[in-house]
């Protein structure tokens, strides 16, 4: 009975320490260079074509559909596939 309770406590403690790292992990994984994107005007959105994924900066995210990263946003990671900026271009295919 007493082992159960202290191995009940040491779990709960466990979950209770690894729930906040895993959260703050998460946070300093995503990341956005604030300066750059105004300086290059980024948006979420595309212009007309011109989309982040068809652009030859950029990062590809785990997914098509993920967020990546760009060659000229060092450290930004939140860069919208269907994103766009002034920095745009063409990807040769
Ligand atoms: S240069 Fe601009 S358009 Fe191209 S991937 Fe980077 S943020 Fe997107």
């Amino acid at each position: 009975m007493q082992t159960s309770r202290r191995a009940w406590l040491k779990a709960a403690t466990g979950a209770a320490v690894a729930v906040p790292l895993v959260f703050v992990a998460k946070q300093s994984l995503a990341a956005k260079n604030d300066a750059l994107r105004n300086s290059l005007k980024y948006q979420d959105t595309p212009s007309g074509s011109k989309r982040c994924d068809n652009c030859l900066q950029w990062v590809p995210g785990k997914t098509p559909k993920d967020r990546g990263g760009c060659k000229i946003l060092p450290g930004d990671t939140e860069i919208s596939p269907s994103g766009y900026c002034v920095a745009w271009v063409e990807m040769k295919k």
